[in-house]
């Protein structure tokens, strides 16, 4: 902890953001989108940048799409995104067999969806499991012996809609008996935007049931772990601390940005207020450039942290606190959302806990 205090977004600080950073990285799930719903403003928002001359650069742990399947789901949302501009963590999984040489005559075995087994296909590995997996069914009678391929030598574990008995059986005979087997998850979120109106468990649950039964942890490629920027940094050669990471999650996606030197913004419009989203950053951002009038309500839905390491909780909370004061904003009556923040182990590592009011 270095002491520096995170600061709500406002008109003068967003003009220092906007000068500041070349490149702005998103995360999707609950910052562009909430399931096939596109959040309110954010087209504006990313013309608007985009006019601006800033790189954009879309940064998910949704491991269910690949980078080429993420790119249809923008256009198809009216928003031109390029495939080179997505880095998700299904890329990111088959990036690191990549450069760490997995030998191309080992299989890999998926509990995931098509994104994983899409781009492990594209980097030229052989995958197995995945979706063609979802139906199948263990009986449990006696002489039962679960036979599994000895040539696995990766098991890469996902969000996973059909996630089973079967798989998890097979997942764990992999790790557990082929010598040198590696457990890749390509995520630990615990929940997730999956729909519009709520949350879903997030590939953690999945990976926290291959840990269960191999008494085993698993390298993760994606949020809050840097490995991902490596390609990032290949591609955009934008130094990190022109970057800022912008996200809806404290131990992902602001971890990431901080762990890897960027600056961060919290937006809250992952949770279940959708007037309090990146369409904010537009109306701050269009107040800067055209001295729009502004409500003042707006701009108190930010949290920017300069530093290079996450803020002291108790000031955020303090900051939550204040939003809460704040006109029409997060509003705690029965039934809403309303945010709190507590230590998770290590006093690094931080968890945005969603509890009702
Ligand atoms: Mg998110």
């Amino acid at each position: 902890m270095n002491g520096e205090v995170s600061r709500l977004l406002s008109v003068e600080n967003a003009k220092e953001l906007l000068d500041s950073v070349d490149a702005f990285l998103f995360d999707c799930d609950g910052v562009i989108w909430k399931g096939e719903k596109l959040i309110d403003g954010v087209p504006e928002t990313l013309d608007l940048l985009r006019s601006h001359g800033k790189k954009l650069v879309f940064v998910t742990n949704n491991s269910t799409k690949s980078r080429k399947q993420y790119a249809k789901k923008f256009h198809s949302l009216g928003i031109p995104v390029n495939e080179d501009e997505i880095f998700s963590s299904s890329f990111s999984a088959a990036m690191y067999l990549k450069v760490n040489d997995f030998p191309r005559e080992k299989k890999v075995y998926v509990i995931g969806e098509e994104g994983i087994l899409e781009e492990l296909e594209q980097a030229g590995f052989t995958a197995l499991g995945g979706p063609a997996d979802g139906k199948k069914n263990i009986e449990l009678k006696s002489n039962c012996l679960f036979e599994h391929d000895k040539s696995v030598g990766a098991v890469i574990v996902g969000l996973d809609q059909y996630i089973n008995f079967y798989k998890l059986q097979y997942a764990t005979l992999c790790i557990r008996e082929n010598p040198g087997c590696l457990f890749i998850a390509t995520n630990r979120d615990a929940v997730g935007h999956l729909t519009d109106l709520q949350e879903w468990p997030g590939a953690g649950c999945m990976v926290a049931a291959v840990c269960g039964t191999t008494q085993k942890e698993p390298i993760t490629v994606g949020k809050p772990l840097t490995f991902l920027m490596d390609f990032l940094l290949q591609k955009y050669k934008i130094t990190t601390s022109r970057m800022c990471m912008v996200g809806d999650r404290l131990d992902t996606d602001i971890l990431f940005g901080q762990n890897a030197g960027c600056r961060t913004l919290l937006v809250f419009s992952g949770l279940r207020m959708s007037s309090i989203s990146l369409f904010i950053l537009l109306k701050v951002l269009a107040h800067v450039q055209f001295c729009h009038p502004l409500h003042f309500w707006s701009i108190h839905t930010l949290a920017i942290s300069k530093s290079s390491r996450i803020c002291p909780l108790t000031k955020f909370q303090h900051e939550v606190s204040e939003l809460r004061q704040g006109p029409g904003l997060l509003p705690t009556g029965k039934g809403n959302i309303r945010p709190e923040v507590k230590t998770e182990g290590k006093a690094e590592q931080f968890q945005l806990v969603h509890a009702k009011s």
